[in-house]
């Protein structure tokens, strides 16, 4: 039993209790009592979105367990709202009446959600069914039921919470509007250019977006909610509203209490209030002018407030560079700073629409001020350093966008206080401590030891390439499965052999065996990729477990059209077929004929009723274009015409897109041929790329053009035409079967390593080499053009 200083905690949250952790840290004999209005401990409000879109649950946001506090004697007050603070008496009073005596207070209320003045929206200041806000593990758990018996949801508010909101609701099978008064979303964290962009991918999500729209009226009929209606006259039908329009400090328990309150209840750079005893952190607290509504700079805060409650070290906090992090919805979002710039600062621009890509750099005065990335977070420490410290860029200006240093290399230009984990503000100095004195190897023993990466687990990279750094060639890369989706929480490789150990033939037999029975629009089509790769063709197929594209064999377009790629093997084509391809694109009045990247004819823009008679009067194979198969192999003319050509690059690329044609694969295959070191094919780009040489072939693998390039690794060197066949053979069909569902071969290269490819395929280290030789001769067997099979009915 604790007897020494008494300190109080208001407020069971994020900043509260991580404020008595960084205490007890620094002094284990204060005796500490937290009182929480939720009935909850403490748990990761972050990741309430992930609860809403079903992809966690409660006991999967805890922050902190029961244990934690009866390990550290910390007397716990749960559904306990405190109701009066008693300066005169130091005590506070909770809403049973009891009076309990401080030493030391702390107030980690954090905030409210704001509700906007929109008539019918509460009564008696409550709102009414059918509206929410978004703020806690209850109000989540309400959305989530609501959500089972609603067709139509709007979220008003378009920013980061708004956007969490309607991307969880969707997942829940609701439409969902989401109406915003600004016209762009998020127009605190992007400009307009980049707002454009995660318009567009928010969209592509399937949520509705109105912009520029303000509601002023609830609709409601026989007492349940049906419409809301806005200033220009319009309506929108809604069974189900949540209010995303911002938060305000949870101030009236300091106020009464004649704390020195403004927007925030004001503190000092030690967190100290008016009142010398009473500290205050969190989204509660207004410093130097500025209120904090994200998680990293209430972590500093409470470093800094459990130092001074301690006993005081002299830490001050000093402000925050604000950063956000777009964690759901798969659109990867940082704004760092101040994004909008000023007179006099100037901007670096990366735009790439069709990529979804968008980078902008401020820049003042030599130093940067703000950063936003969208669609990739590559070099946000960095920048997130550069703005923290100010550095001088002015040397780095021509590389700071584009050939940054990568990988181990950029984290060691990092200064040591950098901030590698946002959410619990843990510096890159505190880890490599932590690597060093603990001995830690893993990303897992790291963040156990640390506490980085236990929150939106964003850094979980930066981690890996310190750790690179710290242990170099002593670092074995962790291989961090991860679950294939919710329906089977299982790794890959795990459920593969219980398809095979229970000899399951169909998607349906595999969910109801070993998953939730149902399945979703991932696993569906991995199983059925799954089974492809293992049985060829003796499984029971499934029509609705196919992606779209699959289903109808030709690529779906944004106005519902279709793409046809007709096989042209090795990009050779001849005059009659030509012809054919004009034929049909005059004939169908084809919109665009289009020569693709890959020395392909796209016809696109055709209506699928027209897809049978267009493949039927081609009377060509399917270039597999839409699919996740062995896709193209591009060729230069080597030596047959070219001077410097040294190999024949298109007799060989031929072979290797006739053998190799439609395999079903994790991802898709593109291949190239060169025939000479000049490499006009583009093949060290390539998932498999043969450049000739004049002893023969090198053969290369685990490239990729798309939107993060890599160049591939060089496997081996080989002689013969026949023996290149042979190798990139059992190079497909060990990455058929060992790489993981969607897993392209560049970061399949990257997982397993170049070397260990070499020891299975050149070395035959796993004895698996002739077996790999069978099932890809067999799967090369049962090729079938999939419109000849269908127009023919075999
Ligand atoms: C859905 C959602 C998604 C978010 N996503 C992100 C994100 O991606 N990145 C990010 O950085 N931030 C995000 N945030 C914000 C982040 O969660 C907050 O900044 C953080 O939780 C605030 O911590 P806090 O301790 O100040 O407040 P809280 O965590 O809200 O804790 C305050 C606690 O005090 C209790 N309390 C209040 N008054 C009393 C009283 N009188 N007596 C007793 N108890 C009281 C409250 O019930 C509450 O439990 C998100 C927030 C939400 C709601």
């Amino acid at each position: 039993m604790k007897t020494n200083e008494r300190l109080i905690v208001i407020g069971n949250g994020m900043a509260g209790v991580a404020t008595v952790e960084h205490l007890l840290a620094r002094r284990s004999d204060v005796a500490v009592t937290i009182f929480g209005s939720e009935p909850h401990i403490n748990y990761n409000r972050v990741l309430l979105s992930s609860v809403l879109a079903g992809e966690a649950g409660f006991e999967d946001i805890i922050l902190n367990p029961l244990d934690w506090y009866e390990q550290h004697g910390i007397e716990l007050h749960l559904n306990a709202t405190v109701s009066r603070i008693d300066l005169s008496g130091k005590s506070v009073i909770t809403e049973s009446g009891a009076p309990y005596p401080f030493d030391k207070l702390l107030i980690a209320t954090g905030s409210v959600p704001f509700i906007p003045p929109i008539r019918g929206i509460q009564t008696d200041g409550v709102l009414i069914p059918g509206v929410f806000t978004f703020r806690n593990i209850e109000d989540t758990q309400s959305m989530i039921q609501h959500a089972q018996k609603s067709r139509k949801a709007i979220v008003i508010g378009g920013g980061l919470l708004g956007i969490e909101a309607a991307s969880g609701l969707i997942r829940q099978g609701v439409d969902v509007t989401i109406v915003h008064l600004v016209d762009r979303l998020m127009e605190m964290q992007v400009d307009a250019a980049g707002s454009e962009i995660l318009k567009k991918e928010v969209s592509r999500l399937g949520i509705q977006i109105v912009l520029g729209s303000c509601a002023d009226e609830v609709i409601t009929g026989n007492g349940h909610l049906e419409a809301l209606h806005f200033t220009d006259g319009s309506t929108r039908a809604a069974d189900m509203i949540v209010i995303a329009t911002g938060i305000r400090p949870n101030v009236p328990l300091a106020k009464d209490a004649g704390l020195s309150v403004n927007r925030g209840i004001i503190v000092n750079d030690t967190m100290q209030t008016s009142h010398p005893d009473i500290y205050a952190v969190g989204e509660c607290v207004e410093h130097r002018g500025t209120i904090y509504g994200i998680v990293a700079p209430l972590m500093e805060q409470a470093k800094v407030a459990a130092a001074a409650i301690a006993g005081g070290d002299g830490i001050r906090y000093e402000g925050s560079v604000i950063t956000t992090k777009l964690k759901v919805a798969g659109i990867p979002l940082a704004s760092i700073g101040n994004i909008h710039g000023k007179v006099g600062c100037e901007e670096i621009v990366y735009s790439d629409p069709g990529a979804a890509i968008y980078k902008k750099l401020v820049i003042s005065g030599g130093r940067m001020v703000g950063a936003i990335l969208l669609g990739d977070l590559d070099g946000y420490s960095r920048y997130l350093g550069h703005i923290q410290h100010q550095e001088d860029i002015s040397l780095q200006r021509k590389t700071l966008l584009t050939g940054q240093p990568q990988g181990a290399a950029s984290i060691a230009s990092m200064p040591d206080d950098a901030i590698i984990c946002g959410c619990k503000g843990i510096s890159k100095g505190t880890i490599i401590n932590a690597i060093e004195e603990h001995q830690l190897t893993s990303i897992k023993e790291v963040s156990e030891k640390t506490k980085a990466c236990t929150s939106c687990k964003g850094c979980a990279p930066l981690i890996e390439q310190i750790l690179q750094q710290v242990l170099g060639g002593e670092y074995v890369k962790q291989d961090r499965p991860s679950h294939l989706c919710d329906c089977i929480p299982m790794v890959w490789e795990d459920i593969r052999e219980e398809v095979i150990a229970r000899g399951l033939k169909s998607v349906n037999t595999i969910l109801t065996s070993i998953g939730n029975g149902i399945g979703c629009d991932t696993c569906r089509p991995a199983l059925s990729y799954m089974l492809t790769e293992l049985y060829i063709d003796a499984y029971e197929k499934e029509f609705d477990a196919l992606l779209v594209n699959d289903q109808f064999h030709a690529n779906i377009q944004k106005d519902g059209t279709f793409s046809v790629v007709p096989r042209i093997y090795g990009g050779v084509t001849t005059p009659e077929q030509l012809r054919r391809i004009a034929d049909v694109a005059e004939k169908y009045r084809v919109p665009m004929v289009k020569i693709t990247g890959g020395q392909r004819i796209d016809l696109l823009g055709i209506p699928g009723e027209h897809l049978s008679s267009v493949w039927a009067e081609l009377g060509m194979a399917s270039g597999h274009a839409y699919t996740k198969a062995v896709r193209t192999c591009k060729t230069c003319v080597g030596e047959t015409f070219c001077r410097f050509g040294v190999q024949d690059s298109l007799t060989l690329g031929i072979e290797m897109e006739y053998r190799y044609q439609g395999i079903p694969c994790p991802g898709k295959i593109k291949m190239a041929v060169s025939g000479c070191p000049r490499n006009c094919a583009e093949a060290g780009i390539k998932d498999i790329g043969v450049v000739g040489i004049q002893t023969g072939w090198e053969i290369y693998v685990g490239g990729n053009g798309g939107v993060k390039p890599r160049v591939a690794d060089l496997l081996t060197t080989v002689k013969t035409r026949e023996e290149v066949l042979d190798i990139t053979g059992l190079f497909i069909q060990y990455y058929r079967e060992t790489a993981r569902w969607q897993e392209r071969t560049s970061h399949f290269i990257e997982r397993v390593g170049i070397a260990h490819i070499r020891e299975v395929i050149l070395e035959d280290k796993l004895g698996i080499v002739g077996r790999l030789r069978e099932r890809i001769d067999e799967a090369v067997a049962a090729y079938k053009d999939p419109w000849a099979e269908s127009l023919t009915g075999c």
